[in-house]
């Protein structure tokens, strides 16, 4: 059969529509796509690969290869030049393909004589599910249109093949659990918590059964209809009075008008709208274009953007199928299982009905997880293919304290969920009844119990613990959910909101800790091999002097009148701290001579991670008004261990005698110089860390909140009179730890932990 070869991209569409339409079965619609494309881009060879679910890429049609080797040549995946499309997500363009590092010669398909290879992938997704490929004899280079071209007739043939009748071809083992069955799978904590509940799907698929326009310019109105609606909505949902929309995660939200105004997703969008699809198929061809390179960035934040935009896409979807605004009907507890998840998204669900979230993507410093746990909603990410496992009313539990999610469990495990809840309850219970005793031990020795702290959501933290004030509020976090440097009103307003509600209690500032594992999306630092030991910190700060000085003139605007306590992150060397003191003092007299109100005492001090300094306490004692000491990075510096490196950070024992007799030090020569010590590291939050730490001397924790009540209830059980001689005898010794020793202790004592 000849087939007319349709010369532009919308005749190609219009062509490829018809061959939809027709009852043929698979195979046949298959080949006659293969024919098509081939004919229309003036290729000699057409070939279409399909990976199957036991992730091999099985030719499945062609025409200009041997036909005999149609369901026989597969590929594996990163296999030849095909594999390798189907791997990275991006086109091949090459002039000659057998020159290439990847080729793989398979002679039952006789494609010895093609030079130019021109390769797709076939994204549903953001996923490959099949590869695309034309080839000519002569050595072309096919145009940028071509790539364009073949990309759209890929998203069709995506649709195609996600129709039941090629999942037999697609290979007989599934990936996917088999529907019913009970299943536990590993994520990531990104949310603490244990929770149990119906699955919900968070927007189910929107299927897209139009993907070729009648008339281009009535689908770009409707295109631009719907942008136009998604940016008004998103105005709405800024302008809400609900206090949760209240300070940064508003500014979380300001990211994604930036983004519904971005000319150049606006400009793809149309583009692909020219191309001749409908405005829904240009939506989700943009968007699976963002999944791909969201899919294929190592760099996290650069996910996490790539995470909104795909959110956006989602909501434009919404909007062109009229499914916008459709509130999902919540009844009992819910668990929302999500591809990716936008914090407007999770804000846009009653929170109150919410147990729990899961998204196959996400890190513990994306937005989403930020409002989790500012909403104490558990929640696990990590969750390969989750919308795929999960269907909608599935049982399920969330175990964010494992990080564990069981689906359709086995009613013993629900049974034990259930009591391990109740029991997680009643200890929050406990907590609660202890919340306005203070935490002082059984023989009367008074421990500040602090919070750590860092948006607005922590701060009803604060009455709800009891904690006795901030003992370490982070602002860089401020910096990293907002889309630009924060201006100096905003910052003001910030420190201002947090003392407020903060009331008599005290609030440690830290100034900007920046670098290392926090970077800034807006901000384009070079990229460093040992960043967590590199230009981070006071270090980074010091050298943009401005950037501190902004942030002390927005901490002593915000005081004024009342008590400022700030310190600095990182220092290295009293040099380093003397020189952002004097800023410090520059900032005073700023004000002083522009007639503004101090606050009414201002406490500078100093964060102790980096060891060297615990070497110029004789210098430093004097100068600083107290000491915060920051476990977590003083233990990857201390060990030489690094914390963001799994297989590392749990090797050393913060119950060590070098980590304890490190803090004794600087306990016992700041106690001697009448400075206090805080420490503020995640350890400080642990009810056995805690206990050696009182037992060194230390008074001042500064904790998570969900660590307040733990700790609480422990040091009300112990007497400083036995924990101290106790730990004093462990210092000298040559033992890795005294973690079991410790444990052994508190039992015997009965100290609840
Ligand atoms: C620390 O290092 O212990 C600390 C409190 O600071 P951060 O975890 O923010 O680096
Ligand atoms: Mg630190």
């Amino acid at each position: 059969m000849t087939i007319a070869s349709p010369k532009s991209p919308r005749a190609l569409l219009k062509a490829l529509r018809e061959v939809l339409a027709q009852k043929a079965g698979a195979q046949a619609r298959l080949d006659r796509v293969a024919q098509l494309v081939g004919g229309s881009m003036a290729a000699e060879v057409c070939s279409i690969y399909v990976l199957r679910a036991d992730e091999l890429l099985e030719l499945a049609a062609t025409v200009g290869l041997n036909p005999n080797a149609v369901h026989n040549t597969r590929l594996r995946l990163r296999e030849g030049l095909v594999g390798t499309v189907a791997d990275a997500a991006r086109p091949l363009n090459l002039t000659d393909a057998p020159a290439h590092p990847n080729f793989a010669y398979r002679p039952e398909t006789g494609e010895d004589p093609f030079k130019s290879f021109l390769g797709v992938a076939i994204l549903r997704g953001g996923r490959p599910r099949g590869v695309l490929v034309v080839q000519n004899q002569i050595e072309r280079h096919y145009a940028e249109e071509d790539v364009e071209a073949l990309e759209t007739v890929a998203m069709v043939l995506a649709e195609m093949l996600a129709a039941t009748e090629f999942l037999e071809m697609r290979g007989a083992q599934g990936t996917a659990a088999e529907p019913g069955l009970p299943l536990t799978l590993k994520g990531t904590a990104l949310a603490p918590g244990i929770a149990t509940g119906t699955a919900l799907l968070h927007e189910p698929r929107v299927r897209i059964t139009k993907l070729i326009a009648d008339d281009a310019e009535s689908e770009l109105a409707r295109l631009e209809d719907a942008v136009a609606a998604l940016r008004q909505s998103i105005d709405q949902t800024l302008r809400r009075d609900d206090p949760l929309f209240l300070g940064t995660p508003l500014e979380v939200m300001e990211t994604y008008r930036m983004f519904a105004h971005d000319k150049g997703w606006l400009a793809r969008l149309q583009e692909a709208v020219r191309s001749g699809l409908t405005a829904e198929a240009a939506g989700e061809r943009v968007q699976n274009e963002t999944r791909a390179k969201m899919m294929r960035h190592r760099d996290r934040y650069a996910r996490e953007r790539y995470a909104d935009l795909d959110d956006l896409a989602n909501r434009l979807l919404r909007h062109l199928t009229g499914r916008a605004g459709a509130e999902a009907d919540i009844d009992g507890e819910i668990v929302l299982v999500a591809h990716h998840m936008g914090p407007a998204d999770l804000l846009d669900y009653d929170h109150t009905k919410l147990a729990g979230v899961l998204v196959e993507e996400g890190t513990a410093s994306s937005h989403v997880a930020i409002v989790a746990r500012a909403l104490n909603i558990p929640m696990l990410g990590g969750l390969r293919d989750i919308a795929d496992q999960v269907a909608p009313g599935d049982q399920v539990v969330v175990d964010a304290e494992l990080g564990e999610l069981h689906v359709r469990p086995q009613a013993q495990l629900i049974t034990a969920f259930r009591q391990k809840l109740a029991l997680s309850e009643e200890r929050r219970a406990r907590f609660e009844a202890l919340r306005d005793v203070p935490a002082e031990t059984a023989d009367g020795v008074h421990v500040d119990l602090l919070l750590n702290a860092g948006l607005l959501f922590d701060l009803p933290h604060l009455g709800e613990t009891g904690a006795d004030g901030i003992g370490l509020f982070r602002t860089e976090l401020q910096f990293m959910v907002s889309r630009t440097f924060p201006r100096l009103t905003a910052q003001t307003e910030l420190y201002a909101e947090v003392l407020n509600a903060a009331g008599e209690k005290p609030v440690t500032f830290r100034t900007l800790d920046l670098g290392g594992d926090k970077i800034l999306p807006y901000f384009d630092a070079a990229k460093e091999e040992n960043p967590a030991m590199g230009w981070r910190a006071l270090r980074f700060v010091l050298d943009r002097p401005g950037l501190l000085r902004y942030q002390l003139r927005a901490m002593l605007a915000s005081a004024a009148g009342r008590e400022l306590r700030l310190m600095f992150p990182m220092v290295s060397e009293v040099d380093e701290f003397i020189r952002a003191r004097s800023l410090v003092d520059r900032e005073i007299e700023w004000r002083q001579r522009h007639g503004y109100d101090l606050p009414s005492s201002i406490r500078v001090g100093c964060m102790l991670e980096v060891p060297s300094l615990a070497w110029q306490l004789d210098a430093l004692l004097p100068i600083t008004d107290f000491l915060s000491v920051g476990t977590n990075d003083l233990l990857q510096f201390l060990f030489a261990a690094d914390r963001s490196n799994a297989r590392v950070t749990d090797r050393y024992d913060f119950l060590s005698p070098a980590v304890l007799s490190f803090i004794r030090h600087v306990a016992a020569r700041a106690e001697r110089n009448g400075v206090p010590v805080t420490i503020c590291g995640e350890a400080a939050g642990k009810p056995l860390e805690a206990l050696a730490l009182i037992g060194l001397g230390i008074r001042s924790l500064s904790v998570p909140a969900a660590a307040i009540g733990p700790v609480k209830l422990m040091v009300r059980s112990l007497q400083v009179g036995e924990v101290e001689p106790f730990i004093g005898s462990f210092l000298e010794r040559p033992d890795r730890s005294m973690r079991s020793e410790l444990k052994a202790f508190a039992e015997e004592n009965g100290i609840m932990l």
